[in-house]
C-alpha cells in the first residue's frame, strides 16, 4: 500500500495505476476506522478495484461547537487497517491541499438537504458535498463507496454526483453493526459504558417500528410514536428526530404503501447518533 499526502501525488498515483479493465474504486472516510469502513474497502477489493481511501477530517462539515478539534485521528492504527483489508493507495492529505489559500467555491445541496439531519446540522451537507466534490476530481475514480449508515448523505451525493455530471459509479453498502445492534462509528468511542449500553436502544427503536409494519401498521405517526416510547423507555431523552421517510425523496409519507426508511438521530452523552433500517411494508 502506498501513502501520498498531496493531491497532486494522489492525482499521479492513480493514473499510474490505471490499467485496461482496471477500475478505480474510492472510499472516502474521516478516518477513526472500524468495521463499517472495512466492508467498503472490501467490497471494492472483492470487486477487483484498484482500492483508494481517503482520510480526511473535513472541516467544513462540522458546525460551530461540533466535535471537529476532538473528531479521533488515529492515523497510524488506521493506515494498519488499510493495509490488511486491501487499500492499495491511502491518500491523507492536509487542509490546504483540499481547500487552498483563497479558496471559496462551495457545492450546495437542494432540499434533500433540509430533511431528517438538515435542521440540526446547518451547512453539513454543503461540507459533505464540497469535500467530496474535491476528492471526486482529485482521485477520478470509476466507483465510489459510501455507508448506508448515513442514508442521507448516500442520497445527496447520488444526486450530486448526477448533478455535476461526474461520471462515477456510486455504491452504497449496508450498514455493519456491533454484535448488540449498535451500529459502528467512530464517534461510539466518545461512549461511557452505561451511555454505550443507552446507545443499543437506537436499533431496538428501529427493529419496533419494522416489526410494527410487518404487522400492518401503515400510519407514520403510530410507528414514530412506538419507536419514540422505547428510546424514552431507556432514558434516552435529547432525540433529534425520528422519522419513515421514501427512502429517495426522504419525505415522510402519509400512508405507509411500500418501502420506507426508519430512521432517528439522537444525542447521547457526548455522541450525536444515527441509525435507520430500510423496511417494505408486505402487501395487505
Ligand atoms: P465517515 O468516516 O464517518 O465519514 O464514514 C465514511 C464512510 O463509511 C461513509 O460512507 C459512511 O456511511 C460509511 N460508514 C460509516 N459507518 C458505517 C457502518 N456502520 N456501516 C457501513 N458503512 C459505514
Amino acid at each position: 500500500m502506498r501513502m501520498v499526502q498531496t493531491a497532486a501525488e494522489c492525482r499521479r498515483a492513480v493514473a499510474e495505476s490505471r490499467a485496461p479493465g482496471r477500475r478505480i474504486g474510492f472510499v472516502p472516510t474521516m478516518g477513526g476506522l472500524h468495521a463499517g469502513h472495512v466492508s467498503l474497502i472490501e467490497a471494492a477489493r472483492a470487486a477487483g478495484e484498484v482500492v483508494v481511501v481517503s482520510i480526511f477530517v473535513n472541516p467544513t462539515q462540522f458546525g460551530p461547537g461540533e466535535d471537529f478539534t476532538r473528531y479521533p485521528r488515529p492515523i497510524e492504527q488506521d493506515r494498519a487497517i488499510c493495509e490488511r483489508s486491501g487499500c492499495d493507495l491511502l491518500f491523507v492529505p492536509e487542509v490546504t491541499q483540499i481547500y487552498p489559500p483563497g479558496d471559496e467555491t462551495r457545492v450546495r445541496p437542494g432540499p434533500l438537504a433540509d430533511r431528517m439531519c438538515g435542521p440540526f446540522r446547518p451547512g453539513h451537507f454543503e461540507g459533505v458535498c464540497t469535500v467530496v466534490a474535491r476528492l471526486f476530481s482529485i482521485v477520478q475514480p470509476d466507483v465510489a463507496y459510501f455507508g448506508q449508515k448515513d442514508a442521507q448523505q448516500a442520497v445527496i451525493l447520488r444526486r450530486m454526483t448526477t448533478d455535476l455530471c461526474f461520471p462515477i459509479e456510486i455504491r452504497v453498502c449496508p450498514i455493519v453493526r456491533e454484535p448488540d445492534g449498535l451500529a459502528c462509528s467512530t464517534r461510539n468511542a466518545y461512549l461511557s459504558a452505561a451511555e454505550r449500553e443507552q446507545a443499543t436502544s437506537l436499533y431496538r427503536s428501529l427493529c419496533t417500528g419494522r416489526d410494527l409494519i410487518a404487522g400492518g401498521e401503515r400510519r407514520p405517526g403510530r410507528v414514530v410514536a412506538t419507536m419514540r416510547r422505547v428510546l424514552d423507555d431507556a432514558g434516552v431523552r435529547r432525540i433529534d428526530y425520528i422519522t419513515v421517510a421514501d427512502p429517495a425523496t426522504l419525505v415522510e409519507p402519509d400512508e405507509i404503501r411500500a418501502s420506507v426508511m426508519l430512521a432517528l438521530a439522537a444525542r447521547i452523552g457526548p455522541s450525536r447518533l444515527i441509525d435507520n433500517l430500510p423496511v417494505d411494508a408486505p402487501a395487505r
